[in-house]
């Protein structure tokens, strides 16, 4: 009787954890595709334990018989519930149609009608057995039950081996799916024992399920199920269009995924892949990118990582390569335009400073105008360097004009300042000061020195063979040293200008504290 009431005591917490399991299960049906299949499980197996506890207490053979037979809607839920969660672990997107869910239900409506009628033919169960149990009834059974029993084994194989399939392809993280087989194996065991032992036994499936559906609850719900990971490593691997080659040491291909396929084909890599790919890393990992690869007009941004395996042996290398060609024409045409843009800025700028350039010219004789010389002389000035200013001025230059036309004039113009541009050197300013007048500036020139080269340029310009127009200049010199500012300066050298007309033309005169007068002539006479 203690034997009875402990194993009554299990069936009653088979069918307490079963149908929690159960319940559990029904309301998270919807956030996992496992959780329904468990639902149906458990149900099962509350059922399958429920009817366990009624064949052991009511020791009476026509209960028995009824509750041995009702045990079959439990068997009938449990071996289609295991059968359509193999389903839905193996395939993420699969749903159960009506019309499998109705081929599904042909044996069990079978079985219910042989069960039905069993009483006038014994095919299913042939008669009833006590048990050493208490004496509780157990089932002898006829023919029919072992088709039946070989259909449900037959289901639960294929079943079994669905699950351990996705298992092998799957990630580390779906040891569930063995875990789920495996679960199931003691009570198939119990209930081989059971039914093989021709009624001397209780059938104590029920418990070895109570144990499982908590366990794939689990599994489910921590996400070590595959319903809540649909993709395996395997699909990843099949479907990604980066392109994944592996090879040996001896650049041999061992796999490749189909995104690779076209490329490994045209490199004519079959069998190994092309020095294109340069050496391989020792044990780390290389970034870099072949453009036109084997001519095929595709750039590739490749990856190669070295996997070692447990043995150093083992080593592979993993190419994992991108298509950049679409990036790198961007690139190239981005860089196409920003080069374009550069040549363009520096026409734009050399434009801008002929312009510039050309503001501070004098059109006739090319010389700096005087708005120039204005402004670069206030700099000179400023950075307290010495330098000497001179005007220089053509002589009866109105006479020129008057005699021989405005238009010879013009030459005589431009050909004295072509005389006066000689004479400077680096760092020299010689500009058009207005009309027949001009000014040179010559930087780091002590006054000697400047009266000494401007009385060249007088000399120069008296010589020069300037047609019929035979010229002549006077010049005012001055140094920076005897002027306060810029005014003072040019004034300076006005002044010594006018003294140089004033007495006779044709000659430079120095201006300042100490104006020295050169005379007339000079070392040229
Ligand atoms: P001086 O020896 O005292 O300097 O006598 P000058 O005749 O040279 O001086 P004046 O100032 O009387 O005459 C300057 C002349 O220069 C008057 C003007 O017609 C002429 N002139 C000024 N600019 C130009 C020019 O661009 N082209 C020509 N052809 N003549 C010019
Ligand atoms: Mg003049
Ligand atoms: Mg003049």
């Amino acid at each position: 009787m203690t034997a009875v009431l402990s194993i009554a005591a299990i069936f009653g917490a088979a069918v307490v954890i079963s149908a929690i399991v159960s319940v559990s299960a029904w309301l998270r049906r919807h956030e996992a595709t496992g959780y329904l299949s468990i639902a149906v499980l458990a149900a099962g197996s509350v059922w399958w334990s429920a009817m366990s506890m009624v064949t052991l207490f009511w020791r009476d053979p026509t209960v028995a018989l009824w509750s041995i037979s009702l045990t079959y809607a439990g068997v009938f839920l449990l071996v289609g519930g295991w059968w359509v969660t193999s389903r839905a672990l193996a395939d993420r997107f699969w749903r159960l149609r009506p019309r499998t869910a109705l081929i599904l239900a042909a044996e069990p409506l079978l079985c219910t009608i042989a069960l039905a009628t069993n009483p006038w033919h014994h095919l299913f169960i042939d008669h009833l057995k006590a048990t050493s149990v208490g004496g509780a009834y157990a089932a002898v059974f006829g023919p029919l039950f072992w088709v039946h029993a070989l259909y449900c084994y037959a289901l639960l194989t294929i079943s079994g081996v669905r699950v351990f399939r996705v298992f092998i392809r799957g990630a580390g993280r779906k040891r569930g799916y063995l875990l789920a087989v495996l679960t199931t194996l003691p009570s198939v065991l119990v209930n081989l024992v059971g039914i093989l032992s021709g009624g001397r036994l209780v059938d104590l499936t029920a418990i070895g399920l109570a144990v499982g559906a908590p366990v794939m609850y689990w599994m489910v719900r921590h996400d070590s199920s595959p319903s809540a990971a649909p993709v395996s490593h395997h699909d990843l691997f099949r479907i990604m269009s980066d392109l994944v080659i592996v090879v040996d040491g001896q650049r041999r291909v061992l796999d490749h995924n189909p995104a690779a396929r076209s490329l490994v084909e045209h490199l004519g890599a079959a069998d190994r892949l092309p020095a294109v790919f340069g050496e391989f890393p020792a044990g780390g990992h290389s970034e870099f990118t072949i453009n036109d690869i084997g001519g095929t007009g595709i750039d590739l941004s490749v990856q190669i990582s070295a996997v070692t395996g447990r043995r150093s042996s083992d080593t592979a290398w993993v190419l994992v390569a991108r298509d950049v060609t679409e990036d790198n024409d961007r690139r190239r045409a981005l860089e196409h335009a920003n080069a374009q843009l550069h040549t363009q800025l520096a026409t734009i700028e050399r434009l801008r400073s002929d312009l510039a350039e050309q503001a501070n010219r004098d059109h006739l004789t090319g010389l700096h105008n005087r708005r120039h010389l204005m402004t670069t002389l206030s700099g000179m000035l400023a950075s307290g360097r010495p330098l000497s200013f001179a005007l220089v001025d053509i002589d009866h230059f109105k006479q020129i004009n008057d005699r021989y036309g405005h238009t010879t004039g013009d030459d005589v113009l431009r050909q004295v300042a072509q005389r006066l541009s000689v004479v400077a050197r680096p760092g020299d300013l010689v500009a058009r000061y207005g009309g027949e007048e001009f000014a040179i500036v010559l930087a780091d020139c002590g006054i000697d020195e400047a009266t000494a080269r401007v009385d060249e340029v007088r000399r120069a310009v008296k010589a020069g063979d300037s047609g019929a127009a035979a010229v002549t200049v006077s010049a005012g010199v001055t140094a920076s040293t005897t002027a306060h500012d810029i005014r003072e300066l040019i004034h300076t050298a006005d002044m010594a200008l006018y003294a140089a007309k004033e007495s006779g033309r044709d000659r430079v005169h120095v201006g300042g504290l100490t104006p020295r007068p050169v005379p007339a002539g000079g070392r040229g006479r």
